[in-house]
């Protein structure tokens, strides 16, 4: 395992689309009374932007998407709702709309240009270093905050996480539902761990949790007592 030196005071949830991270990170800041960072839905509201201005995916080969990071943070604001993040561009409240399953593609799509993803880390670097906090998304453990005091790679079975996803939209159960969620889910996994820049992959340190067959409060607590005893000065983490 990695020396642990100086370490910031951030929870680093990373891992594959509905594995849960959103769920079990607003608990776990809930429980250690840290503030919560969904990162994905920074891409998202950049990728909301990105619809609004005309964009489609695949996108121009000449765009990098900086410009239209920039002015989607200036605007941008993020907020812990019951839950779920809630998410305002400017006065306008996009937390519903930015997960549509358009925006879910463009924001996997524009997750993929380094400048763009550039400006969002810098901003992610900055929201963590002033507090700490639990922070959820596919490259915080690896890119964001490699010195994260405690690193998990949150995933579970292609089924289960297609399921839960079911489960988020409301939707009614069905054969052919189930297989195009298994689809999108599929090409957005393989987006997100084949791209050059930030792919998607387990930290050297982060503990593995597969959490099929889990309860959220297993999950939740089993993060919990990790970070205390880490804060205790015990680093013997589980691999
Ligand atoms: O986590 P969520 O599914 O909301 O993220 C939306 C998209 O944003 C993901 O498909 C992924 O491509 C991208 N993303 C990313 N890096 C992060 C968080 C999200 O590339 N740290």
């Amino acid at each position: 395992m990695e020396k642990r030196g100086k370490k910031v005071r951030v929870i680093a949830i990373d891992g594959p689309s509905g594995a849960g991270k959103s769920s079990v990170a607003m608990r776990v800041a809930r429980a250690l009374d840290l503030p919560y960072l969904d990162t994905g839905a920074m891409y998202r509201a950049v990728g909301l932007m990105a619809l609004r201005k005309g964009y489609a995916v695949p996108l121009p080969p000449a765009f990098d998407g900086a410009d239209l990071a920039r002015s989607t943070i200036e605007i941008l604001r993020m907020e812990l709702g019951e839950s779920a993040m809630r998410v305002w561009l400017g006065e306008d409240e996009v937390s519903g709309e930015i997960r549509s399953a358009e925006v879910s593609e463009m924001a996997s799509a524009i997750s993929a240009l380094p400048q763009l993803r550039r400006i969002l880390v810098e901003e992610q670097r900055r929201m963590g270093e002033v507090s700490g906090g639990v922070m959820e998304g596919r490259d915080i453990g690896t890119v964001v905050f490699p010195d994260a005091l405690l690193k998990i790679y949150l995933t579970a079975s292609a089924e289960e996480r297609a399921l839960r996803r079911l489960k988020q939209r409301k939707a009614e159960m069905s054969p052919e539902l189930l297989k195009r969620i298994l689809d999108e889910q599929e090409t957005r996994d393989f987006r997100d761990s084949n791209r050059e820049d930030s792919p998607l992959r387990r930290a050297e340190d982060a503990v593995f949790l597969e959490s099929s067959g889990m309860t959220l409060d297993e999950v939740v607590k089993l993060i919990v007592d990790l970070f205390r005893e880490l804060e205790n000065g015990n680093s013997a983490l589980p691999s």
